[in-house]
């Protein structure tokens, strides 16, 4: 029988998304029917985003997997309802995308931009900054986002720490796990990258205690999620300079409310949840290996563990 998949993100995706993934169906050579509408009773699969209407399952009682395009799934993986397999995004696009959001972001801040881009008032500011050997660099969260970003800082010369939940080795760059490496890695943060997911264990991780242990004048940029961060732990510090500068993307409630402090706060840069997005061709391509996975019997990418929440 022909595979039935159900398109259950937000249905204004599906105008950018059927193309790239009928596309990808005949590419891939796998005969499906993809649709935005389907009985329920009908539906293999389930292309999907955390913010669907469809957050009870139960009704889909063929489902073989639900295949999500965000890399983020803390507000799916407790989902009781759902009771078969949950891949989550990993995409060439959505990676690259990343790894040119955190080094742009990070470049910013190891050479100062500020000082010349906003100063254009005729004083002549020559500040040399040190070349990017010798600025530590620490990336909290050595997953396919965060090995990648580490690597091409790495690239460009900065000595990068990255600290995960399991031990591993990233060639060029020191990884470290544990409480012991955790504060070895934010002692040497002179920049300070966030790629953790939001799980009960990394929520507000970066809390009044983990951000004493950051070099004074260190500079945080979060692309992962807001609530790793304590805000107002992080407001104190950065009203003391011990934390000299925060580039947020990701907050505990978006848009991030206009009265917020962190829009006014002199050393916060706020962007909207814009770090990195799916990109439709090559996450399609993605999601339909998946298809093909599941009607081949093949096991299935990036499957969610769903007991570590990520
Ligand atoms: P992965 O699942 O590949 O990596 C997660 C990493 O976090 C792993 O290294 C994992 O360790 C580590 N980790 C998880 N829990 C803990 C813990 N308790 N202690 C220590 N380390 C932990 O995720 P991705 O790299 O693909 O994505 C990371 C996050 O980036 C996403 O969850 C999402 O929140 C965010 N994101 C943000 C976007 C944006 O536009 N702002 C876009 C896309 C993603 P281990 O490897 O040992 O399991």
């Amino acid at each position: 029988m022909i595979p039935n998949i159900l398109f259950a993100a937000r249905p204004e995706q599906w105008d950018i998304y059927e193309k790239p993934l009928k596309s990808a169906l005949s590419e891939a050579g796998v005969t499906a029917n993809l649709a935005l509408d389907l009985a329920p009773e009908e539906v293999d699969y389930m292309v999907y985003a955390p913010n669907s209407a469809v957050q009870d399952f139960t009704p889909y009682t063929r489902l073989k997997a639900v295949l999500n395009l965000w890399a983020g799934v803390e507000n799916i993986v407790g989902n009781q309802t759902l009771k078969v397999p949950l891949a989550r995004m990993v995409d060439h696009g959505l990676t690259q995308g990343m790894v040119e959001w955190v080094t742009g972001h990070v470049l910013r801040h190891h050479l100062g931009m500020d000082a010349h881009i906003l100063g254009q008032d005729g004083v002549w500011r020559k500040t040399i900054p040190p070349l990017a050997e010798d600025r530590p660099v620490t990336v909290l969260g050595l997953g396919v986002l965060g090995q990648a970003c580490a690597k091409a800082l790495r690239g460009l010369g900065f000595p990068v720490t990255g600290w995960g939940r399991s031990a591993r080795t990233v060639p060029g760059i020191t990884c470290l796990s544990g409480d012991e490496g955790l504060r070895t890695a934010l002692q040497r943060a002179e920049i300070l990258v966030l790629l953790l997911p939001k799980t009960a264990e990394t929520e507000n991780l970066m809390n009044a205690e983990r951000l004493a242990m950051l070099p004074k004048g260190a500079m945080i940029v979060n692309p992962g999620r807001g609530p790793l961060i304590d805000d107002d732990a992080l407001l104190a510090a950065l009203d003391t300079g011990h934390v000299g500068h925060a580039t947020l993307d990701v907050f505990r409630v978006e848009p991030l409310p206009p009265a917020h402090p962190y829009w006014a706060h002199p050393r916060v840069t706020v962007t909207p949840h814009i770090a990195s997005e799916t990109r439709p061709i090559t996450a399609a391509r993605v999601i339909i290996e998946n298809v093909r996975r599941g009607e081949t019997g093949a096991p299935y990418l990036h499957l969610v563990d769903r007991a570590k929440g990520y």
